[in-house]
């Protein structure tokens, strides 16, 4: 009941929380550029024009709507009928160039003629590199040193797009020193940037923007199973980082009552939860706390420092998660669950053999769940698949290689 109430309230009359989760806890340089993106979202999703040229660049540069497919063998396996949303098909091989084209002609609508944008794995990064280029804007994407030295593939795909990477040398040289650096950018360059992030974390307007932009999923697979089956499903399941792409989806469903399943890195196996983050489950294992602007639940020690999460999907390896989903699982409208690395691995393999889809080692996440909890999911599910593999192939090698497989 309370999700839903307050889901209602943000969709009316956006308001900056989510429960006790969300807000701006941000340094005051930050409040007004803030405001003004906020003022300007809301005003330009309602703009006809505006969202005419997002529906066309969706349609034609994205490749939407992807096609739900039902999973036959993965079903025949399961004994049940399993959908697969295939947002592995979207232009870049994944569901973030929804969210990144839209923030970036907001940008451009109000005159903005720079991006910047965080990175960890990269595939945040490029996809901004892919918008940056196709729209004519200047684009440089904070990397902590450590992961450009382990992904250096998406770096020089970055390069080639036209974009600038800039190696972040503070902290753990990962992810989240990335998105401090690029605030404290965005603090002093407001006037002529975008700062573009890419998931439902950070202060608001950002948890409600990238979710808005990001429903398209949702929206799309609500028709497509109704078209197909004629009913909703009984579970939809998603993997989640920061939680974009299982916004995304269970966006289209939060009113009906269907099972929402947010599937975490659980890792290298979680055996004390909390105090040694090997996974990346703040849903699951996390404390309140604010991290990037917003309260959420975190991975923090006893003395408030953010703890490293680990995850082998680098997509999956962030300390917070979006303060929504923090919301919705707390109120019980998510079901947190939790897939650990051989999990995923599972599912990445299964589906390879039996579907002829090698998934993103995130969304495997997802599909390694269901092969384990086919009872969770119900008699029709789907399950989002928010990427394709081809990226994490270096990743599982290695991976087989150790384990001497
Ligand atoms: C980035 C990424 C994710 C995790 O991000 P969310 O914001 O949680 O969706 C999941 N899957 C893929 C394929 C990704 O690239």
């Amino acid at each position: 009941m309370g999700a839903d109430e307050d889901l209602m309230k943000t969709k009316d009359a956006p308001t900056t929380r989510f429960g006790r989760f969300g807000g701006q806890f941000v340094p005051e340089t930050l409040i007004q550029p803030l405001k003004e993106l906020a003022e300007a979202y809301l005003r330009l999703k309602e703009d006809a024009d505006f969202m005419g040229e997002l529906n066309s660049l969706l349609a034609d540069y994205a490749g939407r709507p992807t096609p739900l497919y039902l999973a036959r063998a993965l079903s025949r396996e399961l004994g049940q009928k399993v959908y697969l949303k295939r947002e592995d098909l979207v232009h870049g091989g994944a569901h973030k160039l929804n969210n990144v084209l839209g923030q970036a002609l907001v940008a451009k609508a109000i005159g903005k003629t720079r991006l910047i944008a965080e990175t960890g794995a990269g595939q945040h990064g490029v996809a901004s590199a892919m918008v940056g280029a196709n729209l004519g804007l200047e684009t440089e994407v904070y990397m902590g040193e450590v992961d450009i030295e382990r992904q250096k593939m998406n770096v020089y795909r970055m390069e080639l797009l036209g974009a600038r990477v800039i190696p972040v040398r503070s902290g753990s040289r990962t992810l989240k020193d990335a998105i401090n650096e690029a605030m404290r950018d965005w603090a002093g360059s407001y006037e002529t940037t975008h700062y573009l992030m890419g998931t439902v974390a950070g202060p608001h307007p950002y948890p409600l923007m990238v979710r808005e932009l990001q429903s398209v999923i949702g929206t799309e697979a609500r028709e497509q199973i109704l078209a197909a089956e004629g009913r909703l499903p009984d579970a939809v399941a998603a993997c989640v980082g920061g939680g974009s792409n299982a916004m995304g989806i269970f966006s289209g469903f939060l009113k009906d009552e269907t099972r929402l399943i947010a599937v975490e890195a659980g890792g290298r196996g979680i055996t004390s939860g909390r105090k040694i983050a090997d996974h990346g489950a703040c849903l699951n294992f996390g404390d309140e706390g604010v991290l990037h602007g917003a309260m959420t639940k975190i991975l923090q020690d006893p003395y408030g420092q953010i703890l490293e999460s680990y995850s082998l999907a680098a997509g999956l390896d962030y300390p917070g998660v979006g303060p929504e989903l923090a919301h919705l699982a707390e109120v019980g409208r998510v079901t947190p669950a939790v897939a650990d690395d051989e999990t995923a691995l599972l599912g990445l393999r299964r589906l390879s053999v039996l579907e002829g889809i090698i998934p993103a080692l995130e969304s495997s996440h997802a599909v390694g769940y269901a092969l384990r909890n086919p009872d969770a999911l119900g008699e029709v599910s789907i399950i989002n698949l928010s990427g394709r593999g081809d990226k994490d192939l270096a990743t599982v090698m290695e991976h087989e290689g150790r384990v001497g497989r």
